[in-house]
Formats: C-alpha cells, structure tokens, sequence
C-alpha cells in the first residue's frame, strides 16, 4: 500500500532546500525547514517570499497560495523536533559524504517507523548512505533541479535495497508537486550528471585543444542543438568545482578513462576560477549583474 505524505521534514536550507520546501509547502502540506546556520533559514525565507510573490504576479499561483504556503512553512534549527511528526524527510545539505552520512545516522535514530528517507545528491550514492541506516528499504534519491520552482523533474533514484511502494510513494508525492518523475538505478551520476558531465567535459577539452573559442562553443550548441545555454557557461552557472567533483565520481565509479577531468578544468579549479560564484570561469561576471563577457585568459 502506498504511505499518505503528509508533514515533510527538509534538512539544509540552501539554494536547493528552500526551494524543495516551497513546493513541498504550497502543493502538499507542512513542511519544518532544518538548518544548523540560522542565517541560512532567515535567507531562505526571504527567497521562498519573493519567489512566491514572483509567481502571484506571474499568476502560477493566487495570493491565497501564498499565505497557506507560508501557513504550512516552519523554520527551525532543532532536527529532533522537526523529526517525530515526518513522513518524509528530504535532505538538502551540502554535498559531502561525512556531513550526509551523519545526517542519515540522525534522521534514522530520531524518525519515526515509517519514515522515507531521501536524498537529493547530484552524486553520491544513495546505496552508501542506505547503509548508514537500519532501514535501507525506505532511502531514495529525489534529485531535484535547480530553480526547485522552475524545473519539471525530479530524477528519483533507486537504491540497491529500495522498497519498491517506496518509489511508488515518492513517484505519487512528486506529481502531486508538479513535477514529473522519472525512475532511474543507483549508479554513478545516476543518469543527468551521467549524460550532462561528459558533454561539459569535451566542451572544455574542445577549448583546452584549440579546436574554437568559448563563444564558438557555446553559440554552437545554443543555435545548433537548440540548448537554452552553452556548456561552458552551464558549467559556470553549475560550478566549476561541482563539475570536477561529479566528474571524479563518474571517473572512480566506472573506472573507465573516458570520464577523466580535462586538464584545463582541474587546473580552473586549483586556480579558485570557480564559475559565476568565485565572478569567473570561462566567462567574468560583474558583481549584482548578470552580464557576462568571456574570461581575458580565454578572449
Ligand atoms: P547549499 O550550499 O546552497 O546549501 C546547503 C545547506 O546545508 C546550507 O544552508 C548548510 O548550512 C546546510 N547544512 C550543512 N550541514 C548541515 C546539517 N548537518 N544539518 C542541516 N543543514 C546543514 O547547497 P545546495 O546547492 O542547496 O545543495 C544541496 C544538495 O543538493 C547537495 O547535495 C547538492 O549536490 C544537491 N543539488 C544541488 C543542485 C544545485 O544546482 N545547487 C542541483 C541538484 C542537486
């Protein structure tokens, strides 16, 4: 039988957890948004407000939806308490083996029987952090994609233990989130960051060997392949260091040559040329603007 969600704990509150609980909050019921860093749970609801009040001017939603999401929203920096009423917890934290695997050891201790556990890792696998629990059948991976708003799909991953009216309950809760679901196995990169790494890869390889330049590239694959950006500028968005890492994982877990870092990007990487969040990568971002031109050391 397939468990009813109804309250929805999610653990971090950075860029990806506020917007898991602004959906989780306006389409589903409460959610206790957790935090170890009270400031990031005080920017996180300055973002969910005025990502709500964007879409009531956009009218995706009425002003009535606003104030029930925020009814339903709770912040909070106390795990335990947010634990024993969920159904569900998310967990949003930074992307880190030691820091996930004692979140899970946490929430496994202090969440009630039934409790689903999931995780919205862009790498790691969920059967390692399964392990971690005593209830391996009820870990998943729900890899949201960022903006959480925005984006239509939730990539949900099966661990090797995975009960499968687990995944079905998480493939009901995400459509009732608007999103669509798609099922895919626990391997490395699961099948985005499998399919999308290696493509940003060879785009660098194809600058790191001077077949083009950074425009070139990205107009190439924007005009050409009717990509709404260019690699080497999603790979700034994403983080040069984020890409270096998946890439790591894809490398290690395959063992097979064909996912190795270009030189050029672990070389962008140890120079903290990180992307739009260090205000260059292959492109230099201007500080509060979006702008971009590409870096002097690629024009
Ligand atoms: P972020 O750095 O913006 O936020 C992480 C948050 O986790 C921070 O607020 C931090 O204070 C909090 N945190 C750290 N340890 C914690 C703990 N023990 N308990 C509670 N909170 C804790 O990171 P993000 O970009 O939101 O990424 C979160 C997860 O989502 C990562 O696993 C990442 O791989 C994944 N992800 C990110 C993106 C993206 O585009 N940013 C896309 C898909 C998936």
């Amino acid at each position: 039988m397939n468990q009813e969600i109804k309250n929805i704990a999610v653990v971090g509150a950075g860029t990806m957890g506020n917007g898991i609980a602004h959906v989780a909050a306006l389409f589903n019921g409460p959610v206790s948004l957790v935090d170890v860093n009270q400031s990031q749970l005080d920017c996180a609801r300055e973002t969910i407000i005025k990502n709500l009040d964007r879409q009531v001017k956009k009218e995706i939603i009425q002003t009535d939806d606003k104030e029930k999401t925020l009814k339903n929203l709770k912040f909070t920096t106390s795990l335990d308490d947010s634990l024993s009423s969920a159904d569900l917890v998310i967990e949003a934290a930074t992307e880190d083996l030691a820091t996930k695997e004692k979140i899970f050891v946490e929430l496994d201790k202090h969440s009630a029987q039934h409790t689903i556990l999931a995780t919205n890792t862009s790498s790691i696998s969920i059967t390692q952090l399964a392990t971690v629990t005593q209830r391996p059948s009820q870990v998943i991976g729900m890899h949201f994609m960022n903006p959480v708003p925005v984006m239509k799909l939730v990539e949900i991953i099966n661990g090797y233990a995975t009960d499968s009216e687990v995944t079905k309950t998480i493939q009901i809760l995400s459509e009732k989130l608007q999103k669509v679901p798609l099922v895919v196995n626990d391997y490395p990169g699961f099948v985005s960051n499998r399919i999308l790494m290696p493509m940003i890869n060879e785009a660098i390889y194809t600058l790191f060997e001077g077949v083009s330049g950074v425009r070139e590239i990205d107009q190439i694959m924007q005009l050409g392949m009717a990509h709404p950006m260019g690699p080497l500028k999603l790979a700034d968005f994403i983080g040069l260091d984020v890409c270096l890492s998946i890439l790591k994982v894809l490398h290690d877990g395959c063992g097979n040559p064909k996912y190795a870092p270009c030189p050029l990007l672990v070389n962008m990487v140890a120079a903290q040329k990180l992307g739009v969040k260090s205000g260059g990568g292959f492109y230099d971002y201007k500080e509060g603007s979006k702008s971009e031109t590409v870096s002097q050391q690629f024009a």
